[in-house]
């Protein structure tokens, strides 16, 4: 029952709450431009958002939270196939929009709401009950089609205050944004978290390395991206010094959404001083885990347990892991206030998602170093290759390719082998098309840095790796054994 965004009605006014595309709304702006959509939908149970990245985006999303509906974001990149799924499945009772925004004919038979961010409403006094679904966030399709997750106001609190205290992010912190606003990432962290702490979001529509020189130069303090961010502003270094100059005077630098490559973190320590700090989420948990504004950022690890949440490995039997010993792989399960309440319409979905004594299985394989911060190896479904006898994670082999000159991009999958049970396999993006890396040279390279059981025994060269909008590699495109 305690309010979402306390600085909505007794916070700084006149700060600027959040800036798209040149313009900006101020706390004061924000609190009755919400007001007004929240009146608008008073008795709707749930509304979809045309989650472009535009104020009205944000407007519209604070209006349904603070009105107690659940908004269900839609990517607006979504083919007329995923968004008729997404919309049968959430059934919501109307889509919120900007004004002269093209809408696909999927959504023709809702009824529109144009969100006007001048509009004034009434100042709502936002104490929807904390377990009511705040929003239905559907995952980022990586392994299969995307499934709706409902996630209370309880864990959106939870994580955000979660991340304040390993962030030591305040009300002073100005963010520069440049992700969707459809997943939680861009909405829950990028929005929602800036908005909850009273402080500013600017987003910069796409992202570019120009732009967050740009952000962090005229006083920005944190980034929040995707891997495929660090690595164009790693790509972009030496030339770019004035992104140096503004990455190096930066209060933070994250991570997030799937493994940032150990050579980008390298890369970009080496030219800047400073180390982009790693965090671990997921849609239905929210946050994780995250190496602290205090603490070590290690390259490949994704930090310590956040404050409130339980993380333990086990066994493929369920059997948990005692050992802290950087080795022994297990399944990542989490319990928390930071979790999703199920599947929408997929009670089987839940039920399999979690244990019997109430653990979430995330699907992600890991080990603990020591000191109990978490080194991700991958995805159990596709990242985790069964080969002569090993259990060999797709990520290491990446990073090793990665620190290889002529490979720009890389991804790993295994597939049958008759005698290995599977092999690896390499894809490679060279970094010089006319000379790529052959078989013989890149097996050697990765024998060296790690072992001679990892290296792969293919090597396919591609112009480009198939990403989802997260800059996610799609390893089911790839062949990957999901
Ligand atoms: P789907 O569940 O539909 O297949 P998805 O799992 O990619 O898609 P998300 O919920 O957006 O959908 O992503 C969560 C996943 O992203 C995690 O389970 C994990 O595999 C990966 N991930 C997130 N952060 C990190 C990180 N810092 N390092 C490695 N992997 C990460
Ligand atoms: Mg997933």
């Amino acid at each position: 029952m305690s309010p979402l965004f306390p600085a909505l009605n007794r916070g700084p006014a006149e700060r600027p709450a959040l800036t798209f595309g040149g313009r900006s709304l101020t706390y004061a702006r924000l609190a009755a431009a919400s007001g007004a959509v929240a009146e608008r939908i008073r008795t709707a149970g749930r509304v979809a958002v045309w989650a472009t990245p535009v104020l009205e985006t944000a407007v519209a999303t604070v209006g349904a939270l603070t009105a107690g509906a659940a908004a269900v974001p839609l990517n607006p990149k979504s083919g007329e196939r995923e968004l008729g799924h997404i919309l049968a499945d959430s059934a919501p009772d109307a889509v919120l929009t900007a004004p002269g925004a093209e809408l696909p004919a999927a959504l023709a038979g809702l009824p529109r709401i144009d969100v006007d961010v001048r509009a004034t409403g009434p100042v709502l006094p936002d104490d929807a009950d904390d377990e009511a679904p705040a929003l239905i966030v559907y995952t980022s399709g990586t392994t299969g089609p995307p499934k709706g997750a409902v996630i209370p106001r309880r864990a959106i609190a939870a994580t955000l205050d979660a991340l304040a205290d390993a962030w030591q992010w305040t009300g002073d912190d100005v963010l520069v944004h440049a992700l969707p606003l459809f997943h939680v990432h861009g909405l829950v962290l990028g929005v929602l978290g800036p908005l909850r702490r009273g402080g500013s979001v600017r987003h910069l529509g796409r992202f570019s390395p120009e732009g967050v020189a740009r952000e962090l130069g005229a006083g920005a303090t944190m980034l929040f991206g995707v891997p495929t961010m660090y690595h164009r502003v790693a790509e972009a270094f030496p030339a770019d010094q004035e992104l140096v100059k503004a990455l190096a005077g930066a209060r933070l630098l994250v991570s997030g959404s799937a493994a940032l490559p150990v050579h980008d973190h390298e890369r970009i320590a080496s030219a800047t001083g400073r180390r982009v700090i790693e965090r671990y989420g997921m849609t239905e948990t929210l946050m994780n885990t995250s190496v602290r504004a205090d603490g070590e950022a290690r390259p490949g690890t994704v930090g310590v347990p956040l404050p409130g949440v339980r993380l333990r490995l086990v066994e493929d039997d369920g059997t948990p892991i005692a050992a802290y010993d950087g080795e022994t792989v297990g399944e990542i399960q989490v319990r928390g206030p930071n979790l999703f309440t199920g599947y929408l319409n997929r009670p089987d979905a839940t039920a399999a998602a979690f244990t019997a004594d109430g653990w979430f299985r995330t699907g992600d394989m890991a080990v603990r170093d020591p000191d109990g911060y978490v080194r991700i190896v991958g995805r159990k479904a596709t990242d985790l290759i069964k080969s002569g006898g090993y259990k060999i994670g797709a990520g290491e082999i990446e990073n090793a390719l990665l620190e290889h000159p002529g490979v720009r991009e890389a991804a790993v999958t295994g597939e049958p082998d008759a005698d290995l049970g599977e092999r690896i396999v390499a894809w490679i993006v060279p970094a010089d098309p006319q000379a790529p890396p052959g078989l013989e040279e890149l097996a050697g390279h990765v024998a060296r840095r790690l072992a001679p059981h990892k290296r792969p025994r293919v090597v396919h060269h591609l112009d480009a790796l198939p990403r989802n909008d997260m800059g996610k590699i799609m390893k089911r495109a790839l062949g990957g054994h999901a």
